[in-house]
């Protein structure tokens, strides 16, 4: 059975808690070292595939863990970052890696521009699609939910001991990374890398995707693998993390309320779509108002608006009757409001009209 996010019966990615509470979203782009059998493990024995470099290994139970500890919605991968990396732009030469920590990919080796687009449509596009479905569903209810990356990284990269057991990732946008940093330093014994063990500036990531872009207050945490490698180390982990997110998500969001420029994009379409309610609720509940005297006097009616709803729900691709569309405006089909509240046009009416369209 295929759903509509799939391309095969694997899906691309986990949707946990989609009714959660969206202020708060959490996503893990490197969840999963899972390989379609089709694709034969990229020519990696299992010993490779189960490595840091096909997964970040314990970020999807941290997630899991964290999506319920927080009530809020997660998207996690469902393929490995060796068939396609989720958290990496189109142009990014690390998309699809020849190369990985010392091991040479074979499956990858012949990857031209047609396979990495059809891995793109397999798989990166769902994962990607999924996560901006939950930012489009939360700024349809007016909240600019704030986004958090989940991430793991290697205790041992190149011969060098990683010190920090977490680090939080972030660009130009300090909103929640800021907060969050404090609050994770506030817990002794702990190293907490700022911008380690990488930076978290990078074009066309995950995080600059739907974060940055849409104005969303946004951070990535990193956790490193051998303090999560049990389920007691998850829940330990998790529940830290879900601490601090408690204190700084608030603290990001009331920066997000104050309106940087950007930030209100989703809120100000939440806005201007209410005020379309409250319209239609006004032209609904003044049913004296005959669609003739708007259109001598305001030049558009009823009906306009109806068409102008069809044109605007198919630029956006949705295709509605001219009949559906009048329905939106009226609370009931067309035909019903006539006849229950459309008068026939008096003759001065009609002549004002007439004369309106002449100067119109
Ligand atoms: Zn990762």
């Amino acid at each position: 059975m295929t759903t509509p996010h799939t391309f095969s019966r694997h899906p691309a990615f986990d949707l946990v808690n989609p009714d959660g509470e969206p202020s708060l979203i959490l996503v893990c782009d490197h969840a999963s070292n899972h390989i379609l059998p089709e694709y034969e493990g990229l020519g990696l024995g299992a010993a490779e595939l189960s490595r840091h470099i096909a997964f970040d290994i314990g970020a999807a139970a941290v997630t899991r863990a964290l999506a319920q500890s927080l009530g809020a919605p997660a998207v996690l991968s469902r393929f490995s970052r060796l068939l396609i990396d989720a958290n990496r732009g189109f142009d990014d030469p690390t998309l699809v890696m020849k190369l990985s920590d010392g091991a040479i990919i074979p499956g990858n080796a012949h990857a031209d521009d047609d396979e990495i687009a059809r891995r793109i449509a397999r798989f990166h596009a769902p994962y990607h699609g999924a996560i901006a479905g939950l930012i489009t569903r939360a700024a349809a209810r007016g909240i600019a939910p704030v986004l958090v990356s989940i991430h793991s990284f290697t205790p041992v990269m190149k011969g060098f001991q990683r010190p920090w057991s977490f680090g939080v990732l972030w660009d130009k946008d300090g909103r929640l990374a800021l907060p969050l940093l404090r609050r994770l330093r506030q817990q002794p014994g702990l190293i907490i890398g700022d911008n380690e063990p990488y930076s978290g500036e990078l074009e066309g990531d995950c995080m600059n995707v739907h974060g940055t872009r849409n104005g969303l207050a946004h951070a990535l945490i990193e956790i490193r693998q051998d303090l999560i490698e049990t389920q007691e180390g998850v829940l330990q982990a998790a529940g830290f993390l879900a601490g601090a997110l408690r204190d700084a998500v608030p603290i990001a969001q009331a920066h997000a309320s104050k309106g940087g420029p950007t930030m209100d994009e989703a809120k100000r379409e939440a806005v201007e779509a209410a005020v379309f309610r409250r319209l239609v609720e006004h032209l609904q509940s003044r049913s004296d108002v005959q669609n003739i005297e708007m259109m001598t006097t305001a030049g558009f009616c009823r009906n306009c608006l109806g068409d102008w709803y069809k044109e605007a729900a198919e630029g956006l691709g949705q295709t509605i009757s001219k009949e559906a569309a009048r329905e939106r405006i009226y609370g009931m089909p067309q035909a019903e409001w006539k006849a229950k509240y459309q008068r026939d046009a008096t003759p001065e009416q009609l002549a004002a009209f007439e004369k309106s369209q002449k100067h119109g």
